[in-house]
Order: C-alpha cells, then structure tokens, then sequence
C-alpha cells in the first residue's frame, strides 16, 4: 500500500510545512484539512492542522515519521476559517502553524474535544411532592427540594453553592427519586422569535441615510466607513443593522477596542436584543472561549462580541461585520503574528461576501482614504443626536504661565466655575503616576531605568520608581543614589500628581483617578462609573481609559493638560493618534443639555495643526495631514514593512540587519523590484529595552505587489542566516509604531 502522507501546520515560526506518515487506521478515515494531529516533534509531542494530503514528500521515506493520534472526526475548523488563516499567514509572511496558534482557542491548541462543553444538572422529578413523607423529618432536604422545584428547567451544578444548594442533600433526593440529574449542553440551542428586549429609538435623518445605506449592501460584500462624530448615534444605527441581520437569520460579528470593555458598552447590546451573545475578550476564560467559538461556529451564537481576536471566530450564517472606534490601536497586534484585525476583518468580509462597516468619529487616515479613493462608501453623520450641542475648544497657552502640578492658573479658575455650577469635570493626562522623573536637584542625577535608555516613574503612592517600557522597579529612594543628598524633586506630573492636587485645590468635591493603576482591580472601574453617573460635582482625572465610548451626562468641561506630545514626536503618525485622542476625549463633554467646552494647554498654541483641529474640526485636520502624508510619500501613499532586530550585545543587531540589508539589495537586484527603498539599519528610537540593544530597517514601497515579492523571497535567506540565530528579529507588515 502507498503511503498517506499528512502535511500538517505546527505551531513553529519555521515558515514551512511538515510532512508525517498516516498510520494505517487514519488512512482509512476520511482526512480533511483543519483535523487535528498529535505527531512527534524532536523529543517533545505536538498538535498540529492538517493542510493537504499528499502522496508523496520529499522527505526520504526513512526519516518520515508516522503521525501518533487524530484528534477529530471531523475538521473542527471550517473551510472559511481556515481559508482566513492561509491568507493572513501569507500576507503577514508569517508561519502557517503560528498564525493558527494565534487565531484559535487556547484549549482546542491544547487538544480538547471540539464539543461545548456538558454540565450535569439537577431537576425536580415529574412526580415529586412538597409533603412526601419520606422528606417530613428532613428539613434540609425539604428546603433543597423547594428550592429547586423554582427551577423548572433544573439548575447547573456548577452553580449549586450560589442558590444555597447542599450536594448531600441532593444525593439523598436522588436516591428517593426526588430529583433527578441531566447531562445536557449549558444553554439549550433556541433561537429567538422576538429578536428586541427594548424598543428601538427612532433614527433621525442622518442615522437613517446611514442605516439604509447598509441594509442595501446586505446580502454581499459591500465596506462603509461611518464617519459619526462623538454623540451622533453610531451605536444605535450598529444596533438596528444587527436586529436586521438577525431578522434574516444572520450572525453579526462586533469588534470593539480592548478599552471600551467597559461594563456600559455590552450592556447596551445586552439590554437591546433576546439573542444569544457569545463573548470573546481577554477577561473571558478559556473554557468559556472555546464555548463561545464552538457556539459561533454552530449557528447557536446570533451576536459575537469581542476584541482584536474575536476576528478569527468562524460564523455558520455571517450576516455582518462590525467594526467600532475602527481607528483604535488596539486592533493591530504588536507580537508575534502583528496582524490588523480592521484590515483582516476587510478579507473576511470578502471571504464571505457580507458587508462591513467601520465606524469612528476619528477615522484613520487609511480608512479615510480608502473612502476617497471609492473603496469604501464614505456615510457622514455631523451631528450629535438627541440634540446636545459639540464642544466648543479653547487653546489655553501656558508658555510663561507657572504650571500647579500641570494645571495652570485659568484652568483651576475655569474648573471651579463649573463646579460652582454643579457640574463635572473631566481632567486628561496620558500619563500615568505622579511624575515622569525624579531629579536630584544637587547633583543632577535622573531616575534612568538599568534596563532601557528611559526614564523611571514616580509612583508616589505606592513609594516605587517604575519603568513603563520594562516593568522593572525599585523602592522610591530617600536619598539620591549618586550624591547621597535628600534634594529629591519628581519633574513634571502624572494622573496620580493631578488627583492629589486637584484634592487640595477643591476639598469639598470628589476627585476620582481612572486610569490603570486605579482601575486594576475588578470593580473598581464599575464602581467609579456608578458614582459619575450619580451625577453630583466632581472631578474625573484619567488617562486614555477616560476617553473612549463612555457616556458622562453631567461632564460640561474637558481639560486636556498636555497636548503637545503629538507634536514634537518622531513618528510619522504622532499627530494623527493626537488629534484623534483630543478629539476623543473632547466627545465626552456636553453630551447631554449642557453646553461643553473643552481647554487645550498647549505651549504651542498657534501650531498649524492644532489650530485646524480646534477650529475646523478632525475632519479639516485629516485632509491635511493626508496630503502632508502624500507629499512624503508615506501611508497611506506607500506601504512599509519593518525589520526589527534585539540582541543583548551592542551592535548585534545591526550586524544581523546590515547582512541582511545586502541580501535585500541582492534580490532586489535580481527581481528588478521598482520603487522600494530601504532605509537604514538604524537603531531603534528607544535603542536599549528590557536590557536589549535594538535596531530596525525599514522598507518603503510604492506599490505592494514587489514589496511582498520581495519579503517573501528574503524570509526564507534571513532563516538560513547565521547571525540571526544570535539576534531576535521579527518582520512586521504594515507597522503601526516605528519602534
Ligand atoms: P456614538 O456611538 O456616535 O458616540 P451613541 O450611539 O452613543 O453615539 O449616541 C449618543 C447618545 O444619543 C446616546 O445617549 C443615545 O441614546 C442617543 N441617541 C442615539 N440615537 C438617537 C436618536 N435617534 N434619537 C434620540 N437619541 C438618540
Ligand atoms: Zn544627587
Ligand atoms: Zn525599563
């Protein structure tokens, strides 16, 4: 008999595939791709996922080992899935086995039945009596047995010990056949006839153009980008597009930003609709991930919601992709496979022929573009529902103006008019901790972290200097390490500097931090919002965290205490992610009968690009930085990729790049590859990280077709590469941060 080759996808960054031998019992079932496989791998086991069946391989017979175990009887992964994996791993030139590693549940990584999981549940029996008298002694028993005859549809046994349910108790009613006990699934596979648990708001005329836009892409691939300032009612028109993909038996699939997990977000998709919502973000377990897929997958899912990752659940019957905030950082991964879940989510929707929509009221220039360019339907909603009024800005200039611990006089004057007035203010610093360094003013001696070429934090409360890039801290010294003098001054402030001095300056109204040194433990971000939404006046001071999705009502005033970050920095999309968190955060003031108004301390008041953005707006901002971006010959005008590289040695890295930099030009050469430069090695702006030296070249490409040519060509030299077996090194397509 010939042999049954399997070519299986193993979770290693090798890019290539593995060849085993079927054992003769998996030859006789039927093998399809996406199964499951446990194989040798040098002396460990691994899982791997079947690609194709072949006949032969060119690994000689002798060194082709037989597969140990099939896992599935039947492929747990759908072709669409694994169709979206093939593509991502091509696109991102990354291993077929890694992208899969990154896509997939934890546990069906680990081999667990592709089945949701069974739960034993406990049930009154048919002809069970309150006043049996085998039971009239037995209060206990009497107690558990009412107890549970509440619950017609019987209760899980995981969740005895919350309704007061004694198991000994139990095992005597079961023996009396009082009770009895059911393995079945956790929640039983209904579909709803009465999709909305809450009536609908009318649309207005800009949600209804948007929304009837959409419903006319039903059916196949159609991208929109809903441009929707903060307030306009983005969310409502997501909400009646999903009950009208659920009307027609569809599943919507929802991503959201990893900040906005806020209690307030799901809950407005949970209050709205009588669907089965299957969750998918980082506080969900794993087992209640797998549950969730395994769910999605079978149609017993009608609303997938979740982050980043949540892009790779499969659907039965995908009606709609969704895509909320679509500018936010957090859809692009930054280990590992650095995929962008808003761009995958663009070839899923392909893939699968349905429309997607991505909403923002800061699109990304990208996203922008592609709706110039005809990509994208362009929908436009420019103002805010339900009436409230936008924000009006004021670029408050503090040069020469003394700072408070970041505050400056007329700000303190403006926040205490409104709470006078009985009103909130929001106070934004993206910073976190009480400040930025700690300077020995006798000597000159600054808290640089050992391991990284930056600065430790000053974490006053706590009494540590922290390092944001490493993590690395140490006790908050009493004395200066270098000169042994007590003149220890923390330069420039933090959330936590900010709250402790807004507390003095206003003792009769409650300051609350939010940010994610507040915020760490689990309710404490559920409780904050509670007070806020109590309403009375008071003072949120927070980071990024503050600024996304949230609906304060009483918030009449944003102070935005340091704007001028964007404007110095290197990276090329510095004042991009800036406009969009002014803008952002300025959305959350005056969102309800109250007028808001937002002040910007800046030192660059008459900046080019601030001045458009508070005067114009984000959308007047955008037109220019794009041509700006046009002119430079950057993206979305150009794509990039970059090689990074670390090593422990200085200069390690840059030998790895250099080598590798000639082995581009080389293939460069023998492509006839137009229009790509490579630009460097360099070092990397923060050079020394966690103790690594770190360098980077950069590819810019005018067009992509030769630039992925060529990385494709290139991967495969770098593996061979000696030197880089002494570096780590990484290759990210389409980088969102050049570092
Ligand atoms: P966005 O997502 O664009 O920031 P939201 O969907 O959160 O905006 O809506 C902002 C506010 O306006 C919410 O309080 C919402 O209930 C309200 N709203 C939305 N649509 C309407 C409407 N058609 N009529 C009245 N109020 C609306
Ligand atoms: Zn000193
Ligand atoms: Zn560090």
């Amino acid at each position: 008999m010939s042999d049954v080759i399997l070519r299986l996808a193993l979770p290693s960054p090798l890019r290539r595939l593995f060849d085993y031998r079927a054992t003769a019992a998996m030859a006789r079932q039927p093998l399809t791709p996406g199964m499951r496989i446990r194989v040798p791998f040098g002396r460990r086991e691994m899982i791997g996922i079947l690609v194709e069946v072949c006949a032969t391989s060119e690994v000689p017979a002798d060194k082709l080992k037989p597969a140990i175990a099939l896992l599935d009887p039947t492929s747990p992964l759908p072709p669409a899935l694994l169709k979206l994996c093939l593509w991502t791993a091509q696109y991102y030139q990354h291993s077929l086995g890694d992208t899969l590693s990154w896509a997939l549940p934890v546990l069906l990584r680990q081999g667990e039945a592709a089945e949701i999981r069974q739960e034993r549940f406990w049930q009154v029996t048919a002809d069970a009596r309150l006043d049996d008298p085998r039971i009239a002694r037995a209060p206990r028993q009497r107690e558990a047995l009412q107890t549970l005859s509440q619950h017609p549809h019987g209760v899980a046994h995981s969740l005895l010990s919350k309704l007061g349910l004694n198991k000994d108790s139990l095992d005597l009613l079961l023996a009396k056949e009082l009770v009895q006990l059911e393995v079945r699934r956790q929640r039983p596979a209904t579909r709803h006839e009465h999709w909305l648990a809450q009536p609908e708001l009318p649309l207005n005329d800009e949600q209804r153009a948007a929304f009837e836009a959409v419903r006319s892409g039903f059916g196949s691939f159609h991208a929109f980008l809903l441009a929707g300032v903060t307030g306009s009612g983005k969310t409502e028109v997501y909400l009646q597009l999903i009950r009208e993909t659920l009307e027609a038996g569809k599943q919507a699939l929802v991503l959201i930003p990893e900040i906005n997990l806020g209690p307030q977000t799901l809950a407005r998709f949970e209050q709205r609709f009588n669907a089965r919502i299957a969750l998918l973000h980082s506080a969900v377990n794993d087992r209640e991930r797998l549950d969730a897929w395994l769910a999605a997958r079978d149609g017993e899912a009608d609303i997938i919601i979740g982050t980043r990752s949540a892009l790779f659940t499969p659907m039965k019957n995908p009606g709609l992709i969704i895509i909320d905030e679509e500018h936010d950082g957090s859809y692009k991964q930054q280990e590992g496979l650095r995929y962008h879940a808003r761009d995958l989510a663009l070839v899923r929707a392909h893939q699968e022929n349905v429309p997607i929509l991505l909403g923002s009221a800061t699109p990304s220039l990208e996203s922008l573009h592609n709706a110039h360019t005809g990509r994208y339907g362009l929908l436009r909603m420019n103002h805010r529902a339900g009436g409230a009024k936008q924000p009006r800005f004021l670029r408050l200039d503090v040069r020469s103006r003394p700072l408070d611990s970041g505050i400056s006089g007329p700000l303190q004057q403006a926040i205490g008019k409104t709470l006078e007035a009985g009103q909130q203010v929001l106070v934004f610093l993206n910073r976190r901790g009480f400040a930025p360094t700690l300077l020995c003013h006798d000597c000159g001696w600054m808290s640089g972290c050992p391991r990284c070429d930056a600065r430790m934090t000053v974490h006053q409360r706590s009494a540590v200097l922290r390092c944001h890039h490493c993590g690395y801290d140490e006790r908050l010294p009493l004395r200066c390490p270098k000169c042994a003098h007590v003149d220890l001054r923390p330069v420039g402030a933090g959330t936590e500097r900010a709250e402790e001095r807004l507390k003095v300056l206003f003792p009769d109204f409650p300051v609350l931090r939010v940010d994610r040194d507040s915020t760490s433990r689990k309710d404490a971000m559920h409780n904050l919002f509670t007070t806020i939404q109590r309403g009375q006046p008071s003072i949120l001071v927070g980071t990024q965290m503050l600024a996304k999705g949230h609906h304060f009502p009483r918030v009449t005033l944003v102070a935005i205490l340091d704007a001028d970050g964007g404007l110095f920095s290197g990276d090329f999309r510095a004042s991009e992610r800036m406009a969009q968190l002014i803008v952002q955060v300025a959305g959350r003031a005056g969102r309800a009968e109250e007028p808001g108004k937002v002040i910007v301390q800046t030192h660059l008041a008459e900046h080019p690009l601030l001045v458009q953005l508070t005067e114009e707006g984000y959308f007047a901002f955008a037109e220019q930085a794009l041509s700006e971006r046009r002119g430079a010959g950057l993206p979305p005008f150009a794509h990039l990729a970059l090689l990074r590289a670390e090593a422990h040695k200085p200069g390690q890295a840059e030998g790895f790049l250099d080598e590798a930099c000639s082995a581009a030009e080389r293939l460069l050469a023998e492509q006839g590859g137009q229009g790509i430069e490579l630009l460097g090695p360099v070092p990397a702006p923060m050079e020394r990280r966690a103790g690594r030296f770190r360098a980077q070249l950069l590819l810019q490409a005018s067009a992509r077709a030769p630039l992925h040519r060529l990385i494709s060509a290139w991967l495969l030299e770098l593996e061979q590469m000696p030197s880089g077996r002494q570096v780590r090194w990484s290759l990210d397509v389409d980088p969102v941060d050049l570092y």
